[in-house]
């Protein structure tokens, strides 16, 4: 009986950590995520698991809130442009008008919207980079070749503010989607325009180090301060000279550049003189696949 007593408190006592665990794992909920188990009360070996649960806990935490703030931040960025379409046809509508102001009113109107539909499309895109849903379509190429189609769908808008692009462009060969990598280029040169000075120099390179592909975009444009610098591939983020100088980005574009690189196993620097110019190197694996 002794026995058997003395082996039912051994038992209790053993189990005692577990049920503090599970304890805490159950209320742990979406509208309770800041709940932790109390290490306090577990022994060494189960203290142990107890802690790689906190961090588990406190990554989802993190996660989570980051999830918030975008869905937060994607209403608002949406908000504004709404905002804008029910003036403008409210302010239109008080009297009658003249064709010229019904069309100017059209103008902003179409504007506006196409402005949504970018937002809308960048949105979808990063929610399927997110859950592994886009699509890549990857097979050896060269991303000389990728950046020389990109440069010439960029030129025009180049040459009308006068930055002259010069391009050094040998082979690089690299496992991937043209089509994603050729976005990702897009993406970098029209930053290098907007974000240039007038009658500014773009330099865009590509080859082979070190077994990796590289790509660089460099520009002499007003640079990134360095309290930007640790945010500009933040969902939504704009320096502030962006805000000041340059309007139409969404702050988006850096995001959606990295998360593609990244499903190619590859990586994007940055690295930038505030007032003289920013230099982005994108290098991407000869070999790997996403
Ligand atoms: P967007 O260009 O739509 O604002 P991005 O994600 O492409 O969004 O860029 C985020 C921010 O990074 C920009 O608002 C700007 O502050 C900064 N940035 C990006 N590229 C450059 C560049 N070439 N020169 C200076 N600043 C840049």
């Amino acid at each position: 009986m002794l026995g058997l007593w003395g082996g039912w408190l051994l038992a209790g006592r053993a189990l005692r950590p577990v049920e503090v665990i599970g304890a805490a794992a159950s209320r742990i909920s979406a509208g309770n995520l800041a709940e932790r188990i109390d290490i306090a009360e577990t022994d060494s070996e189960l203290g142990r698991l107890a802690t790689v649960l906190n961090s588990t806990f406190a990554r989802l935490e993190a996660s989570f809130a980051t999830q918030q703030q975008f869905v937060a931040d994607a209403s608002h960025e949406l908000r504004t442009p709404i905002a804008v379409l029910i003036a403008e046809a409210q302010a239109t509508l008080v009297r009658p008008r003249g064709a010229g102001e019904y069309r100017a009113t059209l103008d902003t109107c179409l504007e506006t919207a196409q402005r949504m539909r970018r937002l809308t499309e960048q949105l979808l895109q990063l929610a399927r980079l997110d859950t592994g849903q886009e699509v890549f379509e990857c097979h050896l190429c060269d991303l000389a070749e990728t950046a020389r189609t990109a440069v010439e769908r960029v030129r025009p808008l180049a040459s009308e503010r006068g930055i002259a692009i010069e391009c050094n462009l040998t082979r690089a060969e690299a496992n991937a989607d043209p089509e994603r990598i050729g976005q990702v280029v897009v993406n970098l040169l029209s930053n290098a325009i907007r974000f240039n000075r007038q009658h500014g120099v773009i330099r865009v390179r590509s080859g082979a180090e070190n077994g990796a592909a590289f790509l660089s975009v460099a520009d002499t444009g007003i640079g990134i301060a360095e309290a930007d610098f640790e945010h500009i591939f933040d969902r939504f983020y704009r320096g502030d000279s962006a805000r000041t100088h340059a309007s139409g980005g969404t702050g988006l574009g850096l995001a959606i550049s990295r998360a593609i690189v990244a499903a190619h196993g590859g990586s994007i620097a940055v690295s930038s003189r505030a007032g003289e110019g920013s230099e982005f190197v994108v290098r991407l694996p000869t070999t790997n696949s996403p």
